[in-house]
């Protein structure tokens, strides 16, 4: 099945023609004719999607809109209000209740159906989003704080110059987002600029070639790593059933086919705009939660979960020809003092500046991890016993030889770092050398360097 959808109308035969349309492209059809009955089967069966008739038997679609709004299981299912009268002020009034597109009859079907595919693909899309969220409360991680809403940033792009300024200049007047004007031509160029709209106002014009450049556009907004979550408005000047059902498929959000009008793209503007922002906190949250679910958060370092795991997978992996590789455990010398003597924020500084140092001393194929407080993990593959403790002095003596600047102290103060390190031999690998001992040889040479009197490389004992 293709998605569900819930046909809200009084009359059995309109039912029953649109039934027909939408079973044929394989959807599956529920009815109910009055706005009682259509909460009863949203809330139960959480449609995809609902078509309402603007009047049901016992009130308007504009009580249905308000009733889903309320039903937390049901309040983002789109829905379109389908009716006879071309009257726009209805329109606006569906629209501002939060109807996602009005339809007046006839709709050639293949308008209707790219119509009902765009909103399903959409609400599906963004209603992953909204799971992930959802599962984020349930594992008691807060949303975050909805921000204040800046004013949005809008682009009208099209191919008559005049026509962009006309509506732009009208945009501007009617509302606080910024507005800006791009031809066609350009538009493709300003994909790839560091300012990307929130929305594309995309205006449809009625001449073949400019048509194509158009739809061409939308693919390629679709298409962009920069710009795929943006949201795309097509507005027709001249309507056109099959250019309005590619534009659809392509990946406009939104169209409006009837040409320009003002108080009905603001309405649109703001569903579009809410929609997104929604959607893009909720996928920067999942961002931050993967960051900090491998990375250490003071340092930028990987943290112990993602070292321990990645040595694992490197001691699985790993040819035995590109062995030895090597483990290192390094530790701050008498960091304690520095805590104590100049305040845990200076401590947390050298911290900082050592993961930058560690880093600095390693090539991109290596890993370096915090452990936890001032101890760390370093994985170098494919690394010889005699470059491995070379690159582990060179460490040491870059912290011996420059100093910490620090905020606590008007000079620079000198800290030391010890490293034990722990060569893994393709015997090793072949005898299935477990994480766990390869940490502990690293650990137990960390432990001789310290008692040996710290700022030096030990080197632990191969294997028995
Ligand atoms: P040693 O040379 O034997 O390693 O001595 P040490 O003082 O470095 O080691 P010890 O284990 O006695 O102390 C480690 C200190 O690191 C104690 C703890 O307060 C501090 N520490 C751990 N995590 C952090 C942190 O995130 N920030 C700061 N500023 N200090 C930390
Ligand atoms: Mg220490
Ligand atoms: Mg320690």
């Amino acid at each position: 099945m293709q998605g569900k959808i819930l046909i809200v109308d009084p009359i059995a035969t309109n039912r029953i023609v649109l039934k027909t349309k939408l079973a044929s492209a394989f959807y599956d059809v529920r009815q109910a004719t009055s706005v009682t009955e259509a909460l009863f089967h949203a809330s139960r069966d959480t449609p995809d999607l609902v078509i309402s008739a603007f009047t049901l038997s016992d009130a308007d679609a504009t009580a249905l809109l308000d009733g889903l709004a309320a039903l937390p299981k049901a309040n983002r299912i789109p829905v379109i209000a389908f009716g006879d009268s071309e009257d726009a002020a209805l329109r606006q009034l569906f629209l501002s209740h939060g109807a996602q597109d009005v339809l007046v009859k006839p709709v050639e079907d293949t308008l209707l159906l790219s119509r009902v595919r765009s909103m399903i693909r959409l609400y599906h899309s963004t209603e992953r989003w909204h799971m992930r969220a959802e599962a984020s409360r349930a594992f008691g991680l807060a949303d975050p704080p909805a921000p204040f809403e800046l004013p949005g940033d809008i682009q009208v792009v099209g191919n008559d110059k005049g026509l962009n300024h006309i509506w732009a200049t009208q945009l501007r007047h009617a509302q606080s987002h910024k507005i800006s004007v791009c031809d066609t031509g350009d538009a493709m160029t300003c994909l790839t600029r560091a300012v990307i709209p929130d929305v594309f106002v995309l205006v449809l014009p009625q001449d073949g070639d400019a048509i194509k450049d158009q739809l061409h556009l939308i693919s390629s907004i679709r298409a962009n790593a920069g710009t795929r979550h943006c949201g795309i408005i097509a507005v027709q000047t001249n309507p056109n059933a099959e250019v309005a059902a590619n534009a659809l498929d392509l990946g406009a959000d939104d169209l409006m086919p009837h040409g320009f009008n003002l108080r009905e793209l603001q309405l649109r503007l703001a569903a579009l705009l809410t929609r997104k922002r929604q959607v893009d906190r909720i996928r920067a949250s999942v961002d931050i939660g993967l960051r900090e679910a491998i990375f250490d958060p003071l340092t930028g370092l990987y943290n112990r979960r993602y070292a321990l795991a990645e040595l694992t997978r490197q001691t699985r992996t790993v040819n035995p020809k590109d062995s030895p590789f090597a483990v290192m455990m390094a530790d701050m010398d008498h960091f304690k003092r520095i805590n104590d003597r100049f305040g845990h924020a200076s401590g947390d500084a050298v911290l900082v500046e050592t993961a930058r140092r560690l880093r600095a001393h390693l090539r991109p194929s290596d890993t370096a991890a915090r452990l936890g407080g001032e101890e760390f993990l370093l994985l170098l593959p494919a690394t010889s016993e005699k470059n491995a403790t070379a690159v582990a002095r060179r460490l040491c003596r870059s912290f011996e030889q420059t100093p910490f600047v620090i905020p606590g102290s008007q000079t620079p103060v000198t800290v030391t770092i010890s490293i034990g390190v722990c060569m893994v031999s393709a015997a090793d690998l072949a005898n299935a050398a477990n994480t766990a001992g390869l940490i502990d040889r690293a650990d137990k040479a960390l432990y001789a360097a310290k008692s040996r009197g710290r700022n030096c490389v030990l080197l632990s004992r191969p294997a028995a």
